[in-house]
């Protein structure tokens, strides 16, 4: 026991004096751990002090905090999630578990049916924190989660165990100080339990981050699309689903016409908007799996499947109107977009995907500039 309470108040100081980065939900998802776990140190704290407080306040007290600390320690997974589920609920479980041992502390004090009360409902708001995680498509697919929902199972299966044998009266329980073999155990998951199940939180909260930024990396800032160092990798997707369905593929080079003008007249933010608007002219017209990318300045690149080249031909030219049609302006005055596209078409890639998807973007190259050469505001099909 003191152990625990050791352990769990030296927790609750080490995160309360740690801050983590500046991603705003995982720094509140953090803020509601931390209060969690000084609120489950204070109940272990004031659970312990029945040695020299009359032991009715003790018992009520710990165990209203100790509620109060699990549900928020159930809220901060949960604030993780787009969006949180309302937050009152596991704060009304825990007011009606603790009301049912009040009649067992006050009226018919009994250790024996408290201690099946609380380890009944501590199991389950365990059990809870498992299955909500599990129910975190985001956050699961981080091993950290699956680490954190087995301590929480193992914690669960302690719990209920304790309260089973409490309940058949394998070894009952006389008075606090005598601790049976499953009490011990329990004991031991109040010491390393809090501390396991922080260590594979922060770890999640640290998977979760670096998903993220990974993310992020991945991403033109300016347009939101992939960037051209993050192409390659979806491409790969692609090319994969591709395989699986038989489909053939057709790589396209888009290159805005003449944008150095519009960044000439009217600026460079109003290039930056026209570069925006193009994007969603392009994305009106691409499928779910379609692959767009920023290739560099104002040149963009799509990956998609299709079955011939007459239809990779009709793709670009939707792509090409809907740009074409894009309303666009700045002061009043509708400035016109216009693009040139270049198409790769191919049956298959080979094994060497990096060096076919540098040869068709090659193919693709040489048609964009060839419809440039042809007067602009056109698709062509590499030969
Ligand atoms: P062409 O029809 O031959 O492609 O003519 P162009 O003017 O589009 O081509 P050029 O290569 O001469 O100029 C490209 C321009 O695109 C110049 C560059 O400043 C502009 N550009 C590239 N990236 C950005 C960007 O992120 N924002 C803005 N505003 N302009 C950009
Ligand atoms: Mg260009
Ligand atoms: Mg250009």
């Amino acid at each position: 026991m003191l152990l625990a309470v050791v352990g769990i108040v030296s927790l609750g100081l080490l995160l309360l004096w740690y801050a983590p980065g500046k991603d705003p939900l995982g720094q509140r998802s953090y803020r509601i751990w931390t209060w969690a776990i000084a609120l489950t140190a204070a109940s272990i704290v004031c659970l312990a002090l029945r040695v020299v407080l009359p032991e009715w306040i003790c018992v009520l007290f710990g165990n209203a905090l100790l509620m109060i600390g699990i549900a928020r320690l159930q809220r901060a997974l949960e604030v993780l999630s787009d969006p949180p589920p309302p937050a009152w609920h596991h704060l009304v479980a825990a007011g009606c578990a603790w009301m049912t041992i009040v009649p067992f502390t006050l009226i018919w004090p009994s250790i024996h049916a408290r201690v099946i009360i609380i380890s009944l409902g501590l199991a389950g708001s365990l059990m809870f924190l498992a299955w909500r995680i599990r129910h975190m498509p985001k956050l699961w697919t981080h091993r950290s989660a699956r680490a954190l929902q087995v301590v929480a199972l193992v914690g669960a299966m302690i719990l209920v165990l304790r309260a089973l044998l409490e309940s058949a009266g394998v070894e009952p329980k006389l008075d606090y100080y005598t601790n049976t073999t499953i009490d011990v155990a329990s004991y031991s998951y109040f010491g390393v339990g809090p501390l396991l199940l922080t260590l594979t939180f922060l770890m999640l909260l640290n998977d979760r981050a670096f998903a993220e930024l990974e993310r992020q990396a991945g991403l033109d800032p300016l347009t939101g699309i992939f960037n051209r160092g993050n192409f390659e990798r979806q491409a790969r997707r692609l090319l994969v689903s591709a395989a699986q369905q038989q489909q053939n593929l057709a790589l396209l080079l888009i290159d805005a016409d003449d944008f150095k003008s519009i960044n000439d007249r009217y600026g460079h933010q109003v290039g930056d908007e026209a570069l925006r608007t193009i994007v969603a002219a392009l994305k009106s017209q691409l499928r779910g799996d379609d692959v767009l990318a920023r290739h560099g300045g104002e040149e963009f690149i799509v990956l998609l499947k299709t079955p011939d080249a007459d239809s990779a031909c009709a793709a670009a030219e939707r792509l090409r109107n809907a740009v074409a049609n894009a309303e666009f302006s700045h002061a009043g005055i509708r400035i016109p977009l216009r693009v040139s596209i270049g198409i790769a078409f191919t049956h298959s890639l080979s094994q060497q995907v990096t060096s076919s998807l540098q040869h068709l973007i090659r193919s693709a190259d040489a048609a964009m500039y060839s419809a440039k050469r042809e007067g602009r505001n056109r698709c062509k099909l590499a030969a």
